[in-house]
């Protein structure tokens, strides 16, 4: 008898859901390539209010991709030259570039070693004169502790833009995150809780002026044609994706749904193995999950289970191996002096393992994992 080979298990399968969707995106795609209204066309202004709806927020600005919805949320803030933003280590870069973009110095605070959410207490102890903004990112899909933050953020009279770009649909108490601050920052990548089938962004806030200034600055900073209040940029969400999008967005909730059904069989079957630690959920608010993210006992023990997933033909990834003070890209911000020591991310950053998660992913599947990981 030959040896068979398992079937493989990526990290995100974008095919599984098409089937699903298939019907009204196709239905939606067609009419509106009749109708050839491209750029900020129907589909687009229909998306905006339909997530205003969904978050609870007054204004929603789309914008091209997630790294924009940050950029633009911190300028239509007020965000700029000399200014300090307290953000996390433990991110996609793109919260970092986007203080930088700018003219802002991102200074980072150590995280939670539980729930990889910066830790409420090192923000505090950053803030100094030159503070403007504070950018928590709700990590994996957990929201980071608002309360707290928005409690501070009230106390040092600074502006809170959140990095939801991995937390659609999460929630603190009734409070969707992107309606905790002043801002929040949505990206549309294809493999985030809420993605499109290519790059977009989306800006949700309850601040009429920085509506109204988001909406100038992705296109052209302009508000009647050919007439340009400020230098902006071209940086609108495509008609088609926005199709693609609302096809999606009745579902999302259901989608959510199945992952934290994913992650809690995961839990199950690794609570209590040795030298793993499962995701810890604080309770501040609803989890959906992005990611299913272990911590191992250091990096050795994390190659090694890596090694094994992969002879299984199972796909495992680090986010994120290097921290964001510790990047190459960020080496000037510390002006010579030595890169501040921040041990959670540092540490946690070796020992971290993101395992597949996504709503179709097969609970048989998931058993098949942890098996894997208990042997
Ligand atoms: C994906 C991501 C972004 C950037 O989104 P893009 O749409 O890829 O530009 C920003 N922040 C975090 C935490 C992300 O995961």
């Amino acid at each position: 008898m030959s040896q068979q080979k398992a079937a493989a298990i990526p990290m995100v399968d974008l095919t599984a859901q098409y089937p699903l969707l298939r019907a009204d995106i196709e239905a939606g795609l067609q009419a509106a390539l009749s109708e050839a209204r491209f750029i900020l066309g129907p589909n687009v202004q229909a998306l905006e209010e339909e997530i205003a709806t969904y978050l609870g927020v007054e204004h929603c600005v789309s914008v091209a991709s997630g790294t924009d919805a940050l950029h633009l949320a911190l300028r239509a803030a007020g965000v700029g030259e000399g200014d300090e933003v307290i953000t996390t280590p433990f991110s996609f870069i793109s919260t970092a570039e986007a203080i930088c973009y700018v003219g802002a110095r991102p200074v980072f605070a150590d995280i939670d070693p539980r729930t990889f959410n910066v830790d409420p207490a090192a923000v505090e102890a950053a803030i100094t004169p030159a503070t403007r903004a504070i950018m928590p990112v709700h990590l994996f899909g957990q929201p980071a502790n608002m309360p707290v933050l928005r409690d501070i953020a009230g106390r040092h009279d600074l502006m809170l833009i959140e990095d939801c770009a991995q937390s659609f649909g999460a929630a603190v108490n009734e409070s969707m995150t992107g309606s905790l601050g002043h801002a929040g920052a949505f990206s549309f990548f294809p493999s985030k809780n809420l993605g499109g089938y290519g790059d977009g962004g989306l800006i949700g806030t309850n601040d009429d002026k920085l509506a109204v200034e988001a909406r100038m600055l992705r296109n052209h900073g302009s508000r009647q044609r050919y007439y340009h209040d400020e230098v902006g940029y071209n940086s609108r969400l495509d008609e088609l994706q926005a199709v693609i999008l609302r096809a999606k967005l009745p579902h999302i909730d259901d989608f959510n749904q199945q992952r934290r059904s994913v992650a809690a069989r995961y839990t199950d079957a690794l609570q209590g193995v040795t030298g793993l630690t499962i995701p810890h959920e604080d309770g501040v608010g609803r989890h959906v999950y992005h990611q299913y993210t272990l911590l191992c006992e250091d990096q050795a023990h994390r190659d090694r289970l890596m090694a094994a997933l992969a002879a299984d033909n199972i796909a495992s990834a680090v986010y994120y191996p290097v921290p964001l003070h510790q990047q190459a890209a960020f080496s000037d911000l510390h002006d010579g002096s030595a890169v501040p020591a921040l041990p959670v991310a540092e540490d946690t950053a070796k020992r971290c393992l993101s395992l597949p998660i996504y709503p179709e992913l097969a609970l048989t599947d998931v058993d098949r994992i942890a098996a894997v990981l208990r042997r």
